[in-house]
């Protein structure tokens, strides 16, 4: 492909959940047609698609029919298995390319990335058995955080180690997945940067928000972050540093602890993020219209905050409100269209502008 498409040029998102429909939707305001790859059946972002395949990732015809029918490939979350990427990439470019995924795929090569970097993160090291794990504890001491090194999302694959005697607890808890043991950091509260990078190498990130999680599942993000100027400027420094290290295309998000001695690096997350949700009513351009702009090779578009908002997320239950929050003045409603209720399941988002003094 050119390094731009035009209008009216297809573009493949390999996941089909919230992120890819609301990736579906940025794409058809831009004139832009969308495939969405998903092995689940009637996918949130079905809805909104032009077309969609139903199919696993191990389904190399599939794989191939679907490549075929797209301009280029993007993905609404970081567990693809390699075999699949290794299909697609020989019909279509994938952006954000192949190096994002291998480093975000895995904890412990994230970790080693960004301290290659310089950056700060969390002590860790590599636990495979309960000799690695007793050895991580005698170097980086409890409390301590046991994760597995794959497939973690929203808290889960983790367990805390408060004392060395939590040890064989947590160990059974990764069920023989490899996993990391990381130094428990006392950050005062997290944020997140959602940073994007275009075709020519142009950066533009979005204000930091403010995370509350609950649960290991994030509950609201709050802009503007209550953080001192010299690290808003640190935490963009940062995002830039790690989108032109992977030679990035598209959005990112980074997650970030905020400590009394500076920034600690969480994760990265090679995509769209729930925390940048903000962006659909606090910019001109959010966050979905600025990943599709990446990916196409556009420039990248005026991502400057106009309004104070707090996202909240809509999880499980919180469904039982929506008529409610469809009242508010201010509020602005997200729904996916998920049938079926769950505990802990991400429904909608409602975004709420604060009024400024
Ligand atoms: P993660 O899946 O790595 O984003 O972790 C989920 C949540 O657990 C984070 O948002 C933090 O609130 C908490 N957490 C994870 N790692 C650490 C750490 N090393 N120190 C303190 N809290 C952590």
């Amino acid at each position: 492909m050119s390094e731009t498409l035009s209008t009216g040029a297809v573009i493949g998102i390999l996941g089909g959940g919230q992120l890819g429909r609301m990736l579906s939707v940025a794409a058809s305001r831009l004139g832009f047609r969308t495939h969405i790859f998903e092995p689940g059946a009637n996918p949130p972002a079905g809805h909104v698609a032009d077309q969609v395949t139903t199919a696993g990732y191990d389904d190399v015809a599939a794989l191939k029919a679907f490549a075929e029918t797209v301009d280029v490939i993007t993905y609404e979350f970081e567990n693809i298995p390699t075999e699949a990427l290794d299909v697609l990439e020989s019909l279509r470019p994938i952006r954000p390319g192949r190096e994002a995924l291998r480093v975000s795929q895995d904890r412990l090569v994230e970790k080693e990335f960004l301290q290659g970097l310089g950056l700060t993160t969390a002590p860790f090291a590599d636990v495979s058995d309960m000799a690695s794990l007793q050895a991580a504890i005698a170097e980086i001491g409890t409390p301590a955080i046991l994760k597995t090194r794959r497939f973690g999302y929203d808290g889960k694959g983790q367990a805390r180690i408060m004392e060395p005697g939590d040890a064989e607890q947590a160990l059974a808890d990764m069920a023989g997945a490899p996993a990391i043991l990381e130094g428990f950091v006392d950050f005062g509260f997290e944020i997140s940067v959602i940073a994007a990078r275009g075709v020519t190498g142009e950066v533009a990130c979005f204000d930091p928000g403010e995370n509350v999680h609950e649960g290991g599942i994030l509950r609201t993000t709050t802009v503007p972050a209550k953080l001192r100027p010299m690290m808003q400027a640190d935490a963009v420094l940062m995002a830039g540093k790690i989108l032109n290290a992977l030679d990035y295309v598209g959005v990112m998000g980074v997650e970030l602890f905020v400590t009394p001695k500076g920034l600690v690096v969480n994760e990265i997350a090679p995509r769209v993020h729930n925390s940048g949700h903000w962006t659909q009513q606090g910019c001109t351009v959010d966050q979905f219209e600025q990943h599709i702009r990446a990916v196409v090779g556009w420039p990248l578009g005026d991502g400057a905050r106009y309004a104070d908002v707090v996202m909240e997320n809509l999880i499980g239950d919180d469904m039982d409100r929506v008529d409610a929050i469809a009242k508010e003045p201010g509020a602005s409603l997200h729904l996916y269209g998920k049938a079926d209720v769950k505990p802990g399941r991400k429904m909608g988002h409602v975004n709420r502008i604060v009024a400024r003094d």
